[in-house]
C-alpha cells in the first residue's frame, strides 16, 4: 500500500518523533465523525462500523493519547512490532482488542496468537495449520479473517475470491474462528468494486465481519458494508517509510 510521500522526509520523522498528541484527538473525533455521516448517508446504524486504529510505526505515547481519547481497537501489522509496543499499554489501558493486519509467518505464529485478539491475515493453508497447532498447544483462539486478493494480483498475499468458500471449509474443520473477510483493494484501482465482492462473498458465506477501506476510502467501504474500517494515518499522521517486511 502507498506510503504517504507528501512532505519532505525531515518533516515527516519530526511529527513522528515528537507528536502533536492533541492533534491525534481532534482528527480521531474527525474520523468517528467521518464514519458516522458515511453510515448516515447509507442508512445504516453508527454501531455497525467499527474503528481499527492502525498504529504501526507509531511510538507508545501516540498510541496512547488515542487510547485516553477512548479509542480501544488497534491494528499493527508486525508480530515483532506489537510484542515491544503493546503488553505495557495494555497494563495501562483495559479494554484494548488488538488486530494483526500484517503479513504473518509461520515461525511468528507462537507470539501472534499470545498477542492479537483478531487475526486477519489468514492467506494461505500452511498458516491455517500452524494457528490450529498453536490453538491446541495455548488454548488461545484468536478469531480469524481470510484475506482476500480480490485484485487476483501476483504479487499480492490473499486467498482468490474463487477459492474463499474452500479454504473456510478447510479452516473450519481446522477448528479456527473464522468470523470474516479482509482485502486490500490494488492501489491503481477504483476500490468500489473490490469492497463489493468482498462484501457479496462475506454475505454468501455467512461471514458477519467484513473489514476493508483505509484513510483514503473508508468511507466508500462503508457504503460498501464493511463492518470493520483499518485507519491509520488520516489519525496518527504520515509514517516514517520503513523498508517492506514481513510480521
Ligand atoms: C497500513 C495499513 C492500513 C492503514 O493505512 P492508512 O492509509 O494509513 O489508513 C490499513 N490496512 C492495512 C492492511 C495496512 O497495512
Amino acid at each position: 500500500m502507498a506510503e504517504t510521500t507528501t512532505g519532505s522526509r525531515s518533516v515527516t520523522a519530526q511529527h513522528t518523533a515528537s507528536p502533536d498528541r492533541d492533534s491525534i484527538t481532534i482528527r480521531l473525533d474527525e474520523v468517528r465523525r467521518t464514519i458516522a455521516e458515511a453510515c448516515a448517508d447509507c442508512g445504516r446504524p453508527a454501531a455497525q462500523v467499527a474503528l481499527v486504529a492502525v498504529s504501526k510505526t507509531h511510538p507508545a505515547e501516540s498510541v496512547a493519547e488515542a487510547l485516553a481519547a477512548g479509542q480501544r481497537i488497534y491494528g499493527e501489522n508486525r508480530v515483532q512490532e506489537a510484542k515491544a509496543k503493546w503488553p505495557e499499554l495494555r497494563a495501562r489501558f483495559p479494554g484494548v482488542e488488538l488486530h494483526l493486519i500484517g503479513p504473518l509467518q509461520t515461525n511468528k505464529v507462537k507470539d501472534a496468537v499470545a498477542l492479537f485478539d483478531v487475526i486477519e491475515t489468514l492467506d494461505r493453508p500452511k498458516l491455517a495449520e500452524a494457528i490450529a497447532a498453536e490453538q491446541a498447544k495455548s488454548g488461545r483462539r484468536p478469531r480469524c479473517l481470510i484475506e482476500v486478493n480480490t485484485g487476483g494480483e501476483a504479487q499480492k498475499a490473499g486467498i482468490a475470491p474463487t477459492e474463499v468458500d474452500s479454504f473456510l471449509a478447510a479452516c473450519r474443520a481446522l477448528d479456527l474462528d473464522v468470523v470474516g473477510l479482509m482485502c486490500i483493494p490494488p492501489v491503481d484501482e477504483e476500490p468500489a468494486m473490490h469492497f463489493a465482492l468482498l462484501s457479496d462473498l462475506a454475505r454468501r458465506n455467512g461471514l458477519p465481519v467484513v473489514s476493508m477501506g483505509m484513510s483514503g476510502d473508508y468511507p466508500t467501504a462503508i457504503r460498501f458494508g464493511a463492518t470493520h474500517v483499518r485507519v491509520g494515518t488520516a489519525i496518527f499522521g504520515a509514517r516514517p517509510v520503513l523498508p517492506a517486511a514481513g510480521g
